[in-house]
């Protein structure tokens, strides 16, 4: 595979009728275009950010700063097609991806099934509680095979990983290697073509600058590509209509493709006969209440059921060991020892005997662009923050926070410091709506779910197992009102048996108000999940899409 091929056009090149639509390139939308265009129908992808190759990520903090848009109601900060794309609400705040490759462009790689009781539970549609044609199966199977998942090969011992075992035990659990979408060993195809092997810099949530991480944009869209799909970046979708034909999609131009474009933003629209969202939780529930309030018939229950997948970010912070959990960058700095992927290493504590208190814990890497910043915000959070979980070692604790401040992230406190990545299951009770035209989340007390407390102290208990200082995610202290984040926001346009329970049916066929569903509608994303997984959401999400799918017939 050729990692540096571009696969797509500004949609400034695009005609004016598709036979098919696909709105977003994560993961629900990548299955959507590649099994299309696999069938044949000429389809075209529409995204709203651009294409980036290996070599084009952020390398520095001014890099990473450029390409950070930032959302709060309808007040927008940043280039609206730059790569990290932050959501500020009330209640839960939320980080997404943008560009062609959706979320996975930033991700953590991990691909782990929910457990059997979860997809069993009152919210999913009952053809996928019991997964009575085994479709759901050989959806994650393909999922798996598509994105090449498989755990970390331990071919270097990872201080991070040495750190977590320890971790593990005090909570008498053990560490274990999930799969993730890496590329370890490189690979040459039958053009010699060929996909570089990961260098283990830990980089992978700022954008894999060397090829090895298995984006969307490497296999599904590369392969959709090459069946015959259209793709095409600089799309913002604003709503949607149906039409005596099918739908017509509408559109502004952003980013590179509105350049020279008069007037800024241009306005444009679109014409299909089949039309799949999957512009992610929060993109497909916006463009669909625009789309309602224009007067597209839709569920009672569109924007309910948000959840945050039970998403807590913490720190061990300033440990007695050596983590070494902050990327190294590519080509790496000069003597740095291997960092690994962001996420190798997952404690699974889905034994409680309940949902409610099943969780797991995964370790992560910060990256590279970040390092600047790390020294002075941990610093300044653990004793504002923070819980020290040992005593009797302050002067060499304080003593490694000065070297951290004085000699940056790689030495010290902060290259001490295991970052904590925890998905639970909660209640999923916000509500997405639309104020002055843009998406907000509602979600009142969202942060005081007993499972969050429950969390921290099981963090606290695995950061004493190393002598570190046990730092929550500060937004969510007492003070600050906790509040939450997630990186992996779920729900809105949630997956039901009937209208009255959801908004599209268990393949994502949009309900419409007249007892059936919409011919030729779909929503293949996070915002059909009805509920939290208690893992990283991708592997369902696509495999989800995938059953779709292979059971969709023009
Ligand atoms: C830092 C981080 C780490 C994560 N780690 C993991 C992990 O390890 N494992 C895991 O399973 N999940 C992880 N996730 C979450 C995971 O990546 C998402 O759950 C997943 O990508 C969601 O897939 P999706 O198909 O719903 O949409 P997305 O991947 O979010 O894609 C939606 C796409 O639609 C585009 N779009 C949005 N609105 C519009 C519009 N109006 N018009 C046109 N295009 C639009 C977006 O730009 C984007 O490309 C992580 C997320 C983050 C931020
Ligand atoms: S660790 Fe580095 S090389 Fe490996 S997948 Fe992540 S970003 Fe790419």
């Amino acid at each position: 595979m050729n990692v540096n091929r571009r696969l797509s056009t500004p949609v400034t090149s695009a005609k004016a009728v598709y036979e098919a639509i696909v709105i977003g390139s994560g993961y629900g939308a990548s299955v959507a275009v590649n099994r299309l265009a696999g069938l044949g129908v000429d389809v075209a992808l529409l995204e709203r950010g651009p294409e980036r190759v290996p070599g084009e990520f952020p390398k520095t903090l001014i890099d990473a700063a450029q390409e950070f848009q930032l959302q709060r109601k309808s007040s927008h900060v940043g280039r609206e097609d730059g790569l990290f794309d932050l959501r500020v609400q009330e209640d839960v705040s939320v980080l997404l991806g943008c560009g062609l490759g959706g979320t996975s462009l930033i991700n953590g790689n991990v691909m782990l099934q929910p457990e059997a009781a979860v997809l069993q539970a009152a919210e999913w549609p009952s053809v996928l509680r019991n997964d009575a044609d085994g479709a759901l199966a050989a959806g994650y199977k393909r999922a798996l095979l598509m994105l090449e998942s498989t755990p970390y090969p331990n071919t270097v011992t990872l201080e991070k990983l040495t750190a977590l075992k320890q971790q593990a035990s005090a909570l008498n659990a053990t560490m274990t290697l999930p799969p993730i979408n890496v590329t370890f060993s490189e690979r040459e195809d039958t053009i010699g073509a060929s996909q570089p092997a990961c260098t283990l810099c830990g980089d992978c949530c700022s954008g894999c600058n060397v090829g090895a991480k298995n984006t969307t944009a490497m296999n599904y869209l590369h392969d959709a590509k090459d069946k015959g799909a259209a793709l095409f970046t600089g799309a913002q979708v604003q709503w949607v209509e149906q039409t005596a034909q099918g739908y017509r999609v509408h559109y502004d131009l952003i980013g590179p493709a509105a350049q020279g474009e008069q007037p800024a933003p241009t306005s444009r629209s679109m014409e299909c006969k089949t039309l799949f969202l999957g512009a992610g939780t929060l993109g497909s529930t916006e463009i669909m209440l625009r789309s309602k309030a224009r007067g597209l018939e839709l569920s009672m229950r569109l924007g309910e059921g948000f959840s945050g997948n039970g998403d807590v970010l913490a720190f061990g912070y300033n440990n007695d060991v050596r983590v070494n959990g902050i990327g190294i960058g590519h080509p790496p700095r000069d003597g740095a020892d291997p960092v690994g992927p962001v996420i190798a290493g997952l404690i699974d504590l889905r034994n409680s005997g309940k949902l409610a208190t099943n969780i797991v814990i995964q370790e992560g890497a910060l990256p590279s662009p970040l390092a600047p910043l790390l020294p002075a915000m941990l610093g300044s959070a653990s004793p504002l923050f923070g819980v020290d979980t040992d005593h009797g070692d302050s002067t060499a604790e304080v003593l490694r926070t000065l070297k951290s401040l004085a000699r940056g992230a790689y030495k010290g406190a902060v290259a001490n410091t295991q970052t904590f990545l925890v998905m639970a299951h909660e209640a999923s009770q916000g509500r997405m709506q639309l104020t002055d035209d843009a998406l907000t989340i509602n979600w009142p007390d969202a942060g005081r779910d007993p499972v969050f407390q429950h969390i921290s102290a099981l963090l606290e208990k695995a950061t004493a197992a190393t002598g570190g200082t046990y730092i929550a995610n500060p937004i969510w202290s007492k003070t600050l009102g906790r509040n939450l984040v997630s990186v992996h926001p779920l729900g809105g346009c949630s997956m039901g048996d009937t209208s009255d329970q959801g908004v599209v049916d268990d393949r994502g066929r949009v309900f419409d108000g007249a007892g059936g569903v919409y011919a030729g509608l779909h929503v293949l994303d996070g915002s059909i999940i009805p509920g939290s997984l208690g893992v990283n959401p991708s592997l369902t999400i696509t495999a989800v899409a995938e059953r779709a799918l292979a059971l969709y017939s023009r």
